[in-house]
């Protein structure tokens, strides 16, 4: 009945769905939760708000690709990201840059760093905190251990609960110093957000006559893998099968539970027009939280009040929270490859997104990747 099956239908699944379904496949797409978009979802909160219900999601991508092909699904609103972090009790700019430099320290002291990072580095480069602490350049390395405490070091323990060493390029990676004065939180080419949000362009997408789809259904009511076979209600499923949750779940936990990071996010109303002075404001040091971010200057509205969440990180426990990280330690690695290993024993399975491949990808890497595997599978 069906050719390809799709168990989750966030941005990985429902992209796979829609190009399935478009070149004549009729695919079965299966949803745990009771909405699709997985945690893009963003709904019209009650004071009128477009807030998205697990947390901020800014789309921005260098791909062209990527960029027209969800363009067919959304208009867009131009709308270019911007970050502060308070440092001793003041928001500034971030990524650190000039701008940054000039707002917490001195004049004489901020015209020498930028100076510094002029000598060592290009104009418009970003250089991760890490690159910049091995730095032999004293100012540098003065620059490099400012940042550290002030904005990475603690944030990260909180944000991840390990010490920064356990954490991978691919976190670090995220903290650089921008040579150059632009406040702007990211540099890719096309940044903008779906003009009524990521569920209606998920919505969009899924709206084809060739896919079925399930919400609030959990995988194992209709599927089932016995020996290296997958069954679909029961009788042997021989087309595609897309799996793009934990991959532990899949295997019932047989070598052990896979660690996610997860966040319990604490929305509230508060009596303001605008709250803070950036969309996001992020809090290293003195609270519990890691960010607040307040949507309405995401996607604009004008209503008496504002809507914020405040993001307390916590380790994920299965039916409690919401995986939203993996957690990358050497441990966690070599569990997941193990199950990677197993799951290659399935010829007619495919592994797509950040929970099935247990990567830290971007909205625009799933959006990528899955268009990559339809590519491969078709
Ligand atoms: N980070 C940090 N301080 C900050 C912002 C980010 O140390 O002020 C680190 C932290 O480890 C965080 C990572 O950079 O988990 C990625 O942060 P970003 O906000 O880019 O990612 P998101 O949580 O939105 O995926």
């Amino acid at each position: 009945m069906f050719d390809v099956v799709i168990i989750g239908a966030g941005l990985a699944g429902s992209v796979l769905a829609e190009r399935f379904a478009s070149s004549g496949k009729k695919v079965l797409l299966i949803e745990r939760r009771q909405h699709v978009a997985g945690n893009c979802y963003d709904e019209v909160d009650a004071n009128g708000i477009l807030i998205h219900k697990y947390g901020p999601h800014l789309f921005h991508t260098d791909d062209a690709q990527v960029w027209s092909y969800l363009s067919r699904f959304t208009d867009w609103h131009l709308y270019f990201h911007r970050v502060e972090a308070v440092v001793d009790g003041k928001p500034v700019p971030i990524p650190f840059n000039f701008n940054t430099l000039h707002a917490v320290f001195p004049k004489s002291l901020a015209d020498k760093l930028e100076a510094a990072l002029l000598r060592n580095f290009e104009y418009g480069k970003k250089i991760p905190i890490l690159e910049l602490k091995k730095s032999a350049d004293a100012d540098l390395q003065f620059l490099a251990d400012f940042i550290y405490e002030k904005i990475f070091l603690h944030y990260s323990e909180k944000q991840w609960g390990l010490s920064p060493d356990k954490l991978s390029g691919a976190v670090t990676a995220r903290v650089p110093v921008l040579v150059g004065r632009d406040n702007n939180y990211f540099s890719d080419r096309f940044q903008a957000m779906p003009k009524l949000g990521y569920g209606v362009l998920v919505k969009n997408m899924l709206n084809h006559k060739n896919i079925k789809l399930l919400l609030n259904t959990d995988f194992k009511e209709v599927m089932e893998l016995r020996g290296e076979q997958t069954y679909l209600f029961r009788k042997k499923f021989k087309g595609r099968l897309i799996y793009t949750g934990q991959l532990d779940e899949l295997f019932n936990k047989k070598f052990g539970t896979l660690p996610y990071r997860s966040i319990d996010m604490k929305y509230e109303t508060v009596d303001t027009e605008i709250f803070q002075s950036a969309p996001v404001v992020n809090y290293p040091n003195n609270c519990d939280f890691t960010r607040i971010t307040e949507f309405k200057q995401i996607h604009p509205a004008k209503t008496p009040r504002t809507t914020i969440v405040k993001e307390y990180p916590l380790d994920y426990v299965a039916g409690k929270n919401e995986p939203y990280y993996p957690l990358f330690t050497d441990e966690a690695r070599g569990a997941y490859e193990k199950y990677f290993d197993e799951l290659s024993k399935f010829k007619n399975i495919t592994a797509v997104g950040r929970l099935a491949e247990y990567r830290y990808y971007d909205i625009d890497d799933v959006v990528k990747r899955a268009l990559d595997v339809f590519a491969e599978l078709n």
